[in-house]
């Protein structure tokens, strides 16, 4: 069930609601939006009194149930887009925002150069894998806690906050110590016991849709980080396993509608993963802008040729100006800043 507080009402009355819902036998899960407070009481209401007594309370907007499977994270109960504050810069809010950096962060040079250039740009966040899934054992498999030591680094002389992807459980305290966002990628998109770890950091997380995950799979995904305390949850697509081979995936566009429907949480296209080619990246960013992404994800390297990771998809620090001004009135159409 979904309580709905009214709006702007007190920390005292908001907290009376809470100890209502645990003493009816419910889990609360408190999501608070910039205007009210959405209260997610997860439990079984056939062994469990009812939460309609609530109805009556003063506090209490609508007390309703969420038919869906996925119920934090459904749009049913929570209408207003959820924003996320990294930093202070908002993700699901009016301003469109662009993460940008390498597949992987390689060495000082290459990741500063690259920091330096997509600020530059015009990118409001900075990407750089330390801890690489890669397919095969033998490839590079990234530069781990030194690669995070740089991305810091980054981060301190840009000012832009950094996202990386978190690989293991025992990765998950010092992944969260210098990271702004966790990724969590495609190939553990339904590592439940990653998610939950992941979750537990308090970070925000961005979700990757799993290379064979049907939309609701992901949504479901997505529910194991809100129903385990973390409201700050975003989704990204990133391609999808098809028949296809000109490119390496099919990037889905559709999920953007889709997930922006189902769900308040805000919506990142990666135009990197999903095509493979730098050369489709522009055309697959204009389509996610108008589609209604609240970010992107693109991978940007200084010599794409030399990449230790994902070379043929990555566009260079000219490519990517470029692009960002491209993408400018994309973005005004879209009615984003
Ligand atoms: C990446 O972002 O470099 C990456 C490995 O992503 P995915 O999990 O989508 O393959
Ligand atoms: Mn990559």
């Amino acid at each position: 069930m979904i309580v709905v507080l009214k709006p702007n009402i007190s920390k005292k009355d908001e907290a009376a609601v809470i100890k209502e819902i645990k003493q009816l036998g419910y889990k609360p899960h408190v999501m608070r939006g910039v205007e009210r407070t959405v209260i997610g009481a997860i439990g079984d209401e056939r062994t469990h009194q009812t939460l309609e007594v609530l109805t009556s309370w003063a506090q209490v907007e609508n007390v309703m149930p969420v038919q869906k499977r996925y119920k934090l994270v459904s749009r049913e109960g929570h209408k207003e887009n959820s924003q996320i504050d990294v930093r202070g810069t908002i993700i699901g809010g009016k301003k469109f925002q662009v993460m940008a950096g390498p597949c992987s962060v390689e060495d000082e040079k290459q990741i500063m150069a690259t920091a330096v250039a997509v600020k530059k740009a015009g990118a409001t966040i900075l990407r750089g894998g330390a801890f690489k899934p890669r397919t095969s054992p033998y490839e590079f498999q990234g530069l781990g806690e030194k690669g995070l030591k740089l991305l810091a680094k980054a981060r301190k002389e840009t000012g832009l906050p950094v996202i990386t992807e978190l690989l293991s459980e025992a990765h998950s305290e010092m992944v969260a110590e210098y990271t702004d966002i966790i990724q969590i990628g495609a190939r553990n998109a339904q590592n439940f016991q990653l998610l939950i770890a992941a979750a537990k950091t308090g970070k925000p997380i961005m979700l990757k849709r799993g290379l064979s995950m049907k939309i609701e799979e992901w949504l479901l995904a997505g529910e194991y980080v809100l129903s385990n305390g973390n409201p700050n949850l975003m989704f990204c697509e990133r391609g999808i396993r098809t028949f296809e081979t000109y490119t390496r995936n099919t990037l889905d566009l559709s999920a953007v509608p889709i997930v922006k429907n189902e769900s308040h949480c805000p919506v990142v296209i990666d135009p990197s993963q999903g095509a493979g080619r730098s050369d489709l990246v522009s055309a697959m960013c204009k389509g996610a802008v108008a589609m209604g992404a609240d970010a992107l994800l693109i991978e940007v390297h200084p010599n794409p040729a030399d990449a230790r990771s994902d070379g043929a998809q990555q566009v260079t620090l000219e490519g990517f100006a470029k692009l960002m001004q491209e993408l400018k009135p994309f973005i005004a159409a879209a009615g984003r800043e």
